[in-house]
């Protein structure tokens, strides 16, 4: 991954304290060393972070950029997936691609992720993964579920 500082030296402050806050935890911890070196050659401010999410200039930009809801960046990861969740679909176009796929012909979605902040824009097959902290209330959820039917 030597291409992490690349990546990095194309962000803006503002993106590099999304970044921090939100990806930098989904790297593996050599690479997590690589992005403190390049914070410390660019002096980025840690404590700064908060202050730059909050005062982000690009939610005002008013440009036709399709932009991360989250941190507004239009560094955007598309992807052109096979849709397979069809079972959901409820809508015209999703009655189309339930009807395609009878004629074994594949519907391809786009899948789009923010590259700044990982957030999931469109996640048509239900990839995104599952955050530890989510994980823990499910299981909380399921606990408390459990002793609710038990009761009655
Ligand atoms: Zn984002």
């Amino acid at each position: 991954m030597n291409s992490i500082k690349g990546f990095l030296g194309k962000l803006d402050d503002n993106e590099l304290a999304f970044f921090v806050k939100f990806k930098y935890h989904t790297y593996m911890k050599p690479t997590q060393e690589k992005i403190q070196d390049y914070l410390e050659e660019r002096n980025f401010n840690i404590s700064g972070i908060e202050t730059l999410i909050n005062k982000n200039p690009k939610e005002k930009l008013n440009d036709n950029k399709e932009r991360c809801p989250r941190c507004f960046s239009d560094k955007l990861r598309k992807r052109k997936v096979e849709w397979t969740a069809t079972e959901e679909g409820f809508g015209l176009e999703d009655q189309l691609a339930v009807a395609k796929g009878f004629e074994n012909k594949a519907t391809y979605k786009n899948e789009i992720v923010c590259n700044v902040c990982e957030f999931w824009i469109k996640d048509p097959n239900h990839q995104k993964p599952i955050s530890t902290s989510k994980k823990i209330l499910d299981g909380i959820y399921k606990i408390f579920k459990g002793v609710l039917t038990t009761n009655n």
